[in-house]
């Protein structure tokens, strides 16, 4: 292992044009990692014309192998990911893909005698390659580009002597393979599903000189690699399992083309990816070979026995150094908000409404600091003024029920108008006798209009909101009542629409533009649309429709999250970190609006916890009794009390029994909605959040330190940087391009971001620059690596973790590239089945009275109809999370670091107690109790760059949780808690459940 500064991307390109990938990436530190391995995870599998050597792909490069087994040999180096090998008719030269020109994927071609590699396609995105019989051409696939999640493409022919691609399929289809057939015919597969019965079919052509297609073969399911049999009878492929989650197994089949029957060869383990290994066949076509659980194999045909095949192989790996995490800043000093949200003005222009650590202010703009506009611990989001000025409709949450409620300045009263669901920002009718509102809930997701009068509800059944879960309508009123605007993404890009409010009005396309809007806003004079994109608010005159892009302009040149129109439509309000700027519509200069608020930063009183048995790591166990006292939030001493001076407010808790470990982490959160008590009352005193809102957390962190409340430290990456085609709505980033990758970076840097998440749905190039651009600024990143492609570009590129894991991706070559490399692996079993397994094992755990005070309905019925395991049997499920296990007891015995994280509030992952599930679940993947504490806490706070927390020792801050019962004997126990101190504060479980809402009130 030795580390050099080497240029990505300069081994094996030097004879491309590659300056322009080198010139717009750093000059990052490459570390050369090398280990022996007789592993090999998903391979793809090709086989020289002689029958004698295969070429197969492990982590991203080509291996030579003779067919009987043996030393495989590295035939392609350095930061990049080569896979989907082909071997010319003469064996001479083998096409590949790979990234290394800085694209999504291209055709490069290997010659086995010069081992050089020469660039072919010039495509954004390029796959599956084959050759002409005669070795002059290559037919590949070129993808729909931007779209990673997408296997959409045209098949296209390419002449290696040099020259222009010609397409020879269209349209755009679900294309598996195009290969030529024995008789020199080319053919390709392609997979269609029927909208009606959502089940696929897939069918084989054959294309003449002319480009004519003519059907050889169809047969049901999706499949990938078709193959044709030597003798020209048949096809083998591989069909992929039918369950979502890729549970269930592929099979390799043969179908013969004379009478159209199918014989199943093997089954073949799922994967979760959105293609599958290639796999070969013999010339002689007495055998098949592929790769699986690990090994190369070779299957003798017909009968489907398979063979291990020995490998063993020198890898050597050019990876990015990991970045380490930046110290962690705990607490604030500063008494103002690090940000103001929603932002409003009242139609008298004289009074700014904006929310701050979660509660929503109101402030005199002559002079004045701002007041609350309600009192108590909940949380007050989306305010909306009437158009009279006298009345705030508002959401409030607290615990875990969700209300909208009105505010009437005037008798200063609240009432709820709606509560059991969740809802987004309300508006106004002109006339203030309706609310109209986005409602979220077991029901479905509609915009629904109220009449305050008589509390009649109604939903508009009339608007499509396919996927307005994802994405938030904002929707409002015209001040004539006669359309309702709202934005939504129904077309596959969010859109602004109006709705014409009468008898059977369709819903109409506002927008027409090149890239997504959320929260679209029209002005009350109707004049103008204004909107938000990622971070920053757009303007447009609202004119002639569909408005363009070329209409539009960016309103907010360090960006901005919430805004809303002034009553007379001249300007928008809006917030960009702890300011609040006033924009007339026209443009000129922007004014600022002062926020007068400065937060408590109240301290806890000294603790004096007598009795305690304090965890020692380094002893390796509970220590005798004895007294620990917390002051200033923090641990002053440990030991005995004599001659200590104890001031006279200390309270002294008498622990008789108690055994103390440090407060626990959960380093796999998405917990912008939760019931953050819930944690706390569980003993996590902080979470890593990997996807949520970046202003949603920094308003948290002033909640957080500006009271005595139940919230943990949460650690966060803010929005997830998608793509454009994102899988989760307008509640994250979608990157179109690389200065908007590298941009965002740097926006979330100076917002307070812990670290930076990507997301499968942005194309590799831009994770690149992303991680590229995070690395510059000393930011971590954290890759969500569902395939081994994905494990292996994140490691490349130096990302500290890989979140979540599957059982057929981690094999011996990953995992020793994972402990080389230093990339932490956060398997969080909980998503991936553990939890799913251990309620049905298990299903009393939904009732315990503990976990309903602290855990919305909703949640819970989405644990018993809403899993993502729902169409996984038992006993593939077990069969599942077992090998998980496995192969996370062989993760932590080749030193690969864990975290344990949980991923609520995905369905059957909790806050709080899916920790204590999955600590669980490591102890039984063969991590001692001690192992799995020490992971939990220590760790996990350096992981986080907290070098003060995670252990107890004197000047370390107070997060503890006090147990009644010893982990070290049985890891459940950490369950058995008593009390539990965060930054000093003490917090008894009993009691914040006794605050939370009675059952009843949850239906
Ligand atoms: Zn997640």
């Amino acid at each position: 292992m030795r580390q050099k500064p080497n240029p990505l991307f300069r081994m094996m390109c030097a004879n491309l044009l590659l300056m322009t990938a080198v010139a717009r990436f750093n000059l990052a530190v490459m570390r050369t990692i090398e280990f022996d391995t007789r592993q090999v995870t998903q391979p793809d599998v090709a086989l020289m014309p002689d029958g004698k050597t295969l070429i197969f792909t492990m982590l991203g490069h080509l291996f030579r192998l003779p067919v009987e087994g043996g030393s495989a040999e590295q035939l392609t180096f350095g930061p990049c990911y080569d896979t989907d090998p082909a071997i010319s008719p003469d064996g001479g030269r083998v096409a590949f893909v790979s990234d290394r020109d800085g694209s999504e994927g291209n055709i490069f071609i290997l010659d086995l005698g010069s081992k050089q590699v020469s660039l072919l396609t010039k495509e954004a995105r390029a796959g599956r390659p084959a050759w002409s019989p005669d070795g002059k051409t290559i037919v590949y696939k070129r993808f729909e580009p931007h779209n990673p999640g997408s296997t959409r493409a045209v098949v296209c022919r390419i002449p290696l002597a040099g020259g222009e691609a010609e397409t020879i399929s269209s349209p755009l289809r679900f294309f598996g393979s195009p290969f030529y057939l024995p008789d020199g015919r080319l053919a390709w597969s392609f997979s269609e599903r029927d909208s009606k019965t959502s089940r696929w079919t897939t069918c084989v052509e054959a294309v003449n000189q002319q480009g004519l297609a003519s059907t050889l073969a169809a047969f049901e399911g999706s499949a990938d690699r078709v193959l044709p049999c030597p003798s020209g009878d048949g096809f083998y492929f591989r069909r992929r399992g039918a369950s979502p989650m890729g549970l269930q197994p592929d099979e390799i089949v043969f179908l013969s083309i004379p009478d159209g029957k199918e014989r199943m060869i093997l089954p073949a383990n799922g994967t979760t990816g959105t293609t599958r290994p290639v796999f070969a066949v013999a010339p002689d076509g007495k055998c098949l070979y592929f790769g699986q659980s690990g090994r190369l194999w070779k299957v003798l045909l017909p009968a489907g026995a398979r063979l291990p095949i020995p490998m063993e192989a020198h890898v050597k790996l050019e990876v990015e150094s990991v970045t380490p995490p930046p110290a962690a800043m705990l607490s604030g000093s500063s008494v103002a908000p690090r940000w103001i949200m929603t932002p409003r003005l009242t139609p008298d222009g004289k009074t700014l409404i904006f929310g701050a650590a979660g509660f929503l202010w109101r402030q005199q703009l002559e002079g004045g600091q701002a007041e609350r506009i309600s009192s108590g611990d909940v949380y007050e989001d989306g305010p909306s003024i009437s158009p009279d000025g006298g009345r705030l409709a508002y959401i409030r949450l607290q615990g875990i029920l969700s209300s909208l409620v009105v505010l009437d300045f005037k008798i200063r009263q609240t009432r709820s108008v709606a509560s059991g669901g969740y809802y987004s920002e309300p508006g106004w009718s002109s006339d203030g006798g309706k609310l109209v509102f986005g409602e979220f809930g077991s029901t479905g997701n509609h915009i629904s209009v109220i009449s305050l009068a008589d509390g009649k509800k109604e939903q508009f059944a009339n608007v499509e909101l396919a996927r307005m879960g994802l994405w938030s309508p904002r929707p409002h009123l015209t001040v004539d009542g006669r359309w309702l605007y709202y934005t939504a993404d129904t077309s596959g890009k969010g859109e602004f629409y109006r709705l014409p409010l009468k008898e059977k009005g369709k819903a109409e396309m506002v927008t027409g533009f090149s890239r997504h809007v959320s929260d679209g806003q029209v002005s009350p004079d109707g004049k103008w649309l204004a909107f938000r994109r990622n971070k920053e608010i757009w303007i447009a005159p609202l004119g002639r429709l569909p408005v363009t892009d070329d209409q539009t302009r960016q309103l907010s040149v360090e960006g901005g999250d919430s805004f809303a129109f002034t009553s007379d439509s001249s300007a928008l309000i809006f917030s960009a970190g702890s300011h609040v700027w006033r924009q007339p519509v026209t443009g000129g200069e922007r004014r600022q609006i002062p926020v007068r608020l400065e937060l408590p930063r109240p301290t806890p009183k000294p603790l004096l916890l007598r009795g305690v048995r304090v965890l020692n790591f380094e002893s390796g166990g509970f220590g005798s009794p004895t007294t620990m006292f917390i002051e200033q939030g923090r641990i002053s001493w440990i030991g005995s009390e004599s001659g200590r001076n104890i001031p006279s407010d200390a309270e002294a808790v008498d622990c008789a029994g108690k055994l103390v470990i440090p407060g626990l982490f959960d380093f796999h959160v998405h917990a912008g909605g939760a019931n953050h008590a819930s944690l706390i009352a569980y003993g996590v005193t902080s979470a890593r959040d990997v996807g949520g809102s970046i202003t949603g957390f920094n308003a948290l962190k002033d909640r957080s330190e500006s009271g005595a409340g139940p919230i943990p430290r949460y650690f966060f990456s803010g929005e997830i940087f998608e793509g454009e085609n994102p899988t989760w709505g307008d509640g994250f980033l979608q990157i179109y391009d690389e200065p908007d990758a590298r941009e965002y970076v740097r926006r979330f840097k100076e917002w307070g971001a812990d670290f930076i998440k990507i997301y499968p749905a942005l194309p590799w190039p831009l994770q690149h620059a992303v991680a590229d651009e995070a690395h510059r600024l000393g930011l971590p990143v954290a890759a969500h690596a569902f395939t081994v492609e994905g494990i292996t570009k994140s490691v490349t590129w130096g990302c500290t973790t890989l979140e979540h894991g599957d059982s057929e991706q981690e094999f011996d070559d990953v995992l020793q590239m994972l402990s080389q490399s230093g990339t932490r692996w956060v398997p969080t079993l909980a998503v991936d089945g553990a939890d799913a397994l251990l309620l049905r094992d298990e299903p009393e755990r939904l009732s315990d009275p503990k976990f309903r005070a602290f855990t919305p309905e909703g949640n819970i019925q989405e644990a018993l109809f809403g899993s993502y395991m729902r169409s996984v049997d038992d006993t593939t499920l077990r069969g599942s999370v077992m090998s998980l296990l496995a192969r996370v007891g062989e993760a932590h015995r080749r030193g690969v670091k864990l975290n344990a994280g949980t991923d609520p509030s995905n369905p059957e992952c909790f806050f709080g107690p899916s920790l204590h599930w999955e600590l669980a679940r490591f102890v039984q993947a063969g991590l001692t109790p001690l192992e799995v504490l020490r992971m939990a806490t220590e760790e996990s706070a350096a992981a986080v760059g907290a070098a003060d927390l995670g252990t107890l020792a004197p000047g370390k801050i107070a997060d503890i949780v006090l147990l009644s019962a010893d982990p070290l004997a049985d890891i459940h126990n950490t369950e058995a808690i008593w009390r539990v101190i965060k930054g000093g504060w003490l917090f008894d479980p009993d009691k914040l459940r006794a605050q939370s809402p009675p059952a009843e009130a949850k239906k």
